[in-house]
Parts: C-alpha cells; sequence; structure tokens
C-alpha cells in the first residue's frame, strides 16, 4: 500500500524524516525516496527497495541532506518524490494513492490540454506525476488537490513539499489515515502512529475525510474541513497496519486482541494450544488464547535476523519459497498436539495450505484455523497492496468457482454468513487446505472489534458495500 511521513521544523529535519519513513517499511516493498527543502532548494534521493532495507540504502545519503522541511515515501509501486516546477512554484510530492481510473485521467490530460509525462521509466505513467498534473490544474495547491480528490476513483493522500511548508491532505473518504504528530518546534504528518512515540512526537490529531491542512514552523493551518462521510479501511487493524499504531485514535493491537477474544466466544473446539500465523495472527492468537484459558505458543518462529521485512518477490513461486524460508516449526511443541491458529485472513491459501502439511508431517493431531475476518470474496478496488493479484486468485473465490464450475453474478449469497451457500464455500476452502476445522470471524464482531460505526468502515473485500 506504501506509507509517508512529512516533518516541518524549526531545527534540521534529517533525522526524524530519515526515522519516521523508516518506520512506514512494513507498508511497501519497491521504492522507498526521501525530499528536503532548504535555502538552496530541494535535494531528493529515491532507491530501490526490493531487496534491502530503506535504512541501509538511506544511510550514506543522510550527510548530503540538510534542511528544516521534508517529506519521505516507502512505495509499493512507482518512484517517489517527485519534484516538480509549476505555476505553484517548485514543489515535491508523495502519494499514497490507488488511481483506479488513471487511463481515464491521463487520456483526458492528453487529449485535451496536450500534457506530456516524464516519468515513464517503469513504461507506465507515474501515478504520483498524475497527481500533480491535477494538482497543478487548480489556481493554488489546495484547489488543485481539492480537484484530485474529487476526480481520481480509488484513493488518495497527499503530501506536497513547498517554500512555505507541506500541505497534507487525507484521501477523500479516509480510506487511509493521515495524522498529526507534534513535539517542541516541530510538527509531523504520518500515516502510521507507530513513527511518533521513538521520535518525541505526540499525536495532535487525526486528520478526517478529504480534510487539507498547511503545515509552516508557525502551526497548523486547515484548509479544507473534513466530509461527513468515512470509509476508512477495516484490513487496517486487522492484517496490514502495525500493531503499535492508532487509527480514528484506535489501537491495532487492541483490536487484534478483541478479535481473538471474539472468535473464542463463538468456538466449541477444544484444544491443546493456541498459536497465530507470524506476525498479524500473533496479536489475534493472543486474543482467543487469554479468552479461551488455552495457553499461547509459537509451533513456527519465524527467521528474522535475515528475513527483516515483507520481501515480496515477483515470482509466485519464489514468493511461496520465502514464506516458507522464513517459518521454523518446533516439533516438541506441534507433535502429538491439537493445535488453533489465528490468522490475519486467508487471501490466496496457498502458502497456508504448505504450512498445514507441514505441520500434520511434524505430528500434529488436529488443526483448526480461525480468520480474524470473513472470507475474502470481492478484490479491493480502493489500495494498492493486492495490485499484482487476480480477484479470482481469492480464497473465496476459488472455492465459489469450485462450486458453481465459474464465477456467478450474485456473489452476495456467499458473502452472507448465515447462508448455505457460505457453509459450503468455507467446507471447500476447510478441504482444499487440509484443516481438521475452519471458522471464520463474523463480521459484525469485526466491526464490534474494531469500535467505530460499520457506516464508517470499508467492508468492501468482505461483503461488497460500497
Ligand atoms: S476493500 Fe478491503 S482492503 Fe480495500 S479498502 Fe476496503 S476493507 Fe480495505
Amino acid at each position: 500500500m506504501g506509507g509517508f511521513f512529512g516533518v516541518v521544523s524549526r531545527e534540521d529535519c534529517v533525522p526524524d524524516l530519515f526515522y519516521g519513513t523508516d518506520y512506514h517499511s512494513h507498508l511497501g516493498t519497491m521504492r522507498g525516496g526521501l525530499a528536503v527543502r532548504n535555502g538552496q532548494g530541494f535535494t531528493r534521493f529515491i532507491h530501490d527497495i526490493t531487496n534491502s532495507q530503506f535504512r541501509s540504502k538511506f544511510e550514506s545519503d543522510l550527510p548530503r541532506l540538510n534542511g528544516t522541511t521534508g517529506i519521505g515515501v516507502i512505495s509499493d509501486y512507482e518512484d517517489q518524490p517527485l519534484i516538480v516546477g509549476s505555476h505553484h512554484g517548485t514543489y515535491a510530492i508523495v502519494t499514497v494513492a490507488k488511481l483506479d481510473n488513471l487511463d481515464e485521467l491521463a487520456a483526458a490530460a492528453f487529449n485535451r490540454r496536450r500534457s506530456h509525462f516524464v516519468e515513464m521509466s517503469g513504461n507506465e505513467i507515474n501515478p504520483t506525476e498524475l497527481v500533480a498534473h491535477l494538482i497543478d490544474e487548480g489556481d493554488t495547491i489546495e484547489q488543485g488537490i481539492q480537484h484530485a480528490q474529487e476526480v481520481i476513483k480509488g484513493s488518495c493522500s497527499i503530501l506536497v513539499l513547498t517554500d512555505e511548508g507541506i500541505f497534507a491532505a487525507r484521501d477523500y473518504l479516509g480510506r487511509h489515515p493521515v495524522v498529526l504528530g507534534e513535539k517542541s518546534g516541530s510538527c509531523a504528518a504520518t500515516l502510521e502512529t507507530c513513527a511518533l512515540p521513538n521520535l518525541g512526537y505526540e499525536i495532535h490529531r487525526y486528520l478526517g475525510p478529504g480534510e487539507i491542512v498547511k503545515i509552516t514552523p508557525d502551526g497548523v493551518e486547515q484548509l479544507a474541513p473534513p466530509g461527513e462521510r468515512l470509509q476508512i479501511c477495516s484490513f487496517l487493524w486487522v492484517y496490514y497496519g502495525y500493531p503499535a499504531s492508532n487509527y480514528e485514535g484506535i489501537n491495532v493491537e487492541a483490536v487484534r486482541y478483541r478479535c481473538g477474544e471474539a472468535l473464542a466466544r463463538r468456538d466449541d473446539v477444544e484444544v491443546d494450544i493456541v498459536a497465530g500465523i507470524p506476525d498479524s495472527g500473533t496479536g489475534h492468537a493472543i486474543g482467543y488464547s487469554n479468552a479461551a484459558g488455552v495457553p499461547h505458543q509459537r509451533p513456527f518462529v519465524k527467521y528474522t535476523p535475515t528475513w527483516p521485512r515483507s520481501f515480496m518477490p515477483q515470482d509466485q513461486r519464489v514468493r511461496d519459497l520465502v514464506a516458507r524460508m522464513k517459518l521454523i516449526p518446533i516439533k516438541e511443541i506441534i507433535e502429538g498436539n491439537r493445535l488453533l491458529f489465528c490468522e490475519d485472513s486467508i487471501v490466496r491459501g496457498t502458502q497456508l495450505r504448505d504450512i498445514i502439511a507441514r505441520l500434520f508431517d511434524y505430528g500434529a493431531k488436529e488443526i483448526h484455523m480461525r480468520p480474524a475476518c470473513p472470507p475474502l470474496v470481492f478484490g479491493c478496488k480502493f489500495l494498492n497492496f493486492s495490485r499484482s493479484k487476480s480477484e479470482l486468485d481469492l480464497a473465496g473465490r476459488w472455492a465459489i468457482a469450485e462450486l458453481e464450475g465459474n464465477q456467478p453474478d450474485n456473489l452476495e449469497k456467499y458473502a452472507d454468513q448465515t447462508s448455505d451457500h457460505y457453509c459450503a464455500m468455507l467446507d471447500v476452502i476447510r478441504k482444499r487446505l487440509g484443516l481438521t476445522s475452519l471458522r471464520y470471524q463474523l463480521l459484525d464482531d469485526l466491526v464490534e472489534s474494531i469500535g467505530l460505526p460499520k457506516e464508517k468502515l470499508c467492508t468492501f473485500c468482505w461483503d461488497g458495500t460500497e
């Protein structure tokens, strides 16, 4: 998905910018970038982080970065930040975005305005450059951002670094968070609040959906108020958000404990051990274990010394191999035991199938799986974290294809967790994965665990509602 961090300070901003951006590394695997502004102008570095960590790539750049304002990004796709010269003056821009109508917006730029795009190194239009084009259509940066928010389908949160300071804009429907942090003499804008405490910042406030602010050394000025409709991604809490982060004031780890508790409340299976599939399954498992009174143990441990981050090679076979190499089974804990695993979600299920087969090879008596959210039936249209995957690969969809021989028009009957169709879909998934039992979280329980009203949450990938 990607993440960003920006700092406006009365002192050198580079150390905060460097570490604050690094704290978004779990959100993206392709590119990292930093841009800093000082009296001489902008300095920018972009590196490929596919095979190495952000920090190791940027450490040697630090002596060449100095200034009091800067923005940084971990990008799951395109090169960022971009430095743009326009009628707004020179500015640097980073985005966390999915432009679902990129082709349509680019065609409009080509046809009506005879524009051109220069960031074509990946043979595709750089989405952040397209956002910059849209911003340049406004008389002011603020108007341009509002225009971009209105015409983009998908999602788009933006940081723009100018001579004046940083413009921070949250996605129109707030699919991802943007949060302001403050400490004496400095203000930060961040996607993940876990970036703040170790740098000495406290959460100042959460931007609302579509809200735009300008951050300068003198303070924060609201340029556009928040909109009424919020559709923050529920999956942030379940899966890809960092446990130490808060969104809308709600902590990720605490939600995962509540998800696990909810799963345990509805369960009657007898097991010897509760475990999480690392990493994001761990919080859910702790919640389950505490509620069920069954010990939480680790039948697998992750080999963190050389696999510290989400390394996502493009080739699926290499990805599966990496997933296998990361997790090391412990026979003494597995053998002869009835194991219950909590998992954040079952996306495609291929890696999970391998894990389950290995657990039985190591002597597990039973394996029960309890995903912390309902089955994924609808592919996400709003965030780009699953860009390379077809929605037909989702566990729910291949199970439906097996039941129906094709993809039916009416998927809602499978999303209804009280229907026979839903039960049949689960049974196909359970058998394909080789599980003793499979029981998913109820959507109502997930919503309750998060603690926001359902109408403020995006739950599209489970129930198809927009
Ligand atoms: S569809 Fe799913 S992953 Fe996408 S924004 Fe909505 S809840 Fe998040």
